[in-house]
């Protein structure tokens, strides 16, 4: 039987709509026998998504704890760029990785507001307190959420069409954060027992991004896997990074990137090969599988 596994979800703890405990019941559902949380730049959905798997007795699923982590990297062509790093059973508590998610959240909700204020002095009917007191004190606030407030206004009819109206990196109410750069980000991972995959590096509708040759960098920092099957990836894409991963030693992965009805994409649309898993996580001792 088909081992059906998705590295890359996310909960209401960052920018999805299901809570963890949720989400496992959705993974379940769809059928899926392993499933990655992976929120952005936070692990506080750990433990109730670890409650839910442990629950069902014998376990549903098993759960591989993660976080997904926006850092900034040179974009190959002499420029820089966002770049989103998926990472997985590093040690919570490590000091450093602990005090920058620390800093990347706080920033975030910053943003968050600004953006949420200037759309406001503009006319559009967002109110940056309202939408900053839904969200949780330490949460990481994300466009999902301003994107969110628009449609319930009924600024716009969807989420997608806020971004390419309003919040998308060339659209008029878009703004940078302070990312980490991306080599110090693999290494706070591997200090703190995880390892590290490159999220959807070819995805082109979220803008530039990086050539072949800053991959093949990465790889040489510690980079540990790709993820080529992704929804955002076309089938050149997808072939692209196969032969790549292959030429680097780098472990292949895919994942849905579900965020509830933040996005259309379904849960488990995405695969990881299971032969994937043992190579990608073996050797990681910041924290366990669950389940
Ligand atoms: P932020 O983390 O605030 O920079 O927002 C980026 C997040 O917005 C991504 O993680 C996606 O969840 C979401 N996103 C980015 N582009 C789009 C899009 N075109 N349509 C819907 N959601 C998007
Ligand atoms: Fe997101
Ligand atoms: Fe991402
Ligand atoms: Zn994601």
């Amino acid at each position: 039987m088909d081992v059906r596994i998705d590295m890359h979800v996310h909960s209401s703890e960052s920018d999805g709509t299901d809570t963890p405990a949720g989400l496992v019941r959705t993974a379940v559902a769809a059928g899926l026998d392993v499933v990655a949380l992976t929120d952005h730049d936070t692990s506080a959905g750990w433990a109730e998504a670890e409650r839910a798997v442990r629950e069902s007795s014998p376990p549903a699923l098993r759960l591989v704890p993660g976080a997904e982590l926006s850092c900034e990297s040179s974009d190959g062509r002499g420029g820089t760029v966002t770049v989103h790093l998926l990472a997985y059973l590093f040690d919570p508590d490590s000091p450093a990785l602990r005090d920058e998610q620390l800093r990347l959240r706080a920033e975030r909700r910053g943003r968050l507001e600004q953006m949420a204020r200037r759309m406001a002095d503009d006319g559009f009917p967002v109110e940056p307190e309202k939408l900053m007191a839904g969200l949780p004190p330490d949460s990481p606030g994300g466009r999902p959420h301003l994107a969110r407030a628009l449609v319930e206004a009924g600024t716009v009819g969807t989420v997608t069409e806020a971004f390419d109206n309003y919040l998308g990196t060339h659209a008029p109410y878009y703004m940078p954060r302070t990312d980490t750069p991306v080599e110090r980000a693999i290494r706070m991972i591997a200090d703190a027992g995880g390892t590290t995959v490159l999220a959807h590096p070819f995805a082109v509708s979220r803008g530039q991004t990086v050539t072949a040759e800053v991959i093949t960098e990465l790889a040489g920092h510690g980079l540990r896997g790709v993820e080529v099957e992704h929804p955002d990836h076309d089938e050149s894409a997808r072939k692209r990074l196969r032969e790549l991963v292959a030429e680097l030693g780098l472990v292949p992965t895919g994942g849905s990137d579900y965020h509830g009805t933040n996005k259309s994409i379904r849960i488990g649309s995405e695969h990881t090969p299971p032969e994937s898993l043992d190579r990608l996580l073996g050797d990681c001792t910041g924290s366990k599988i669950i389940g």
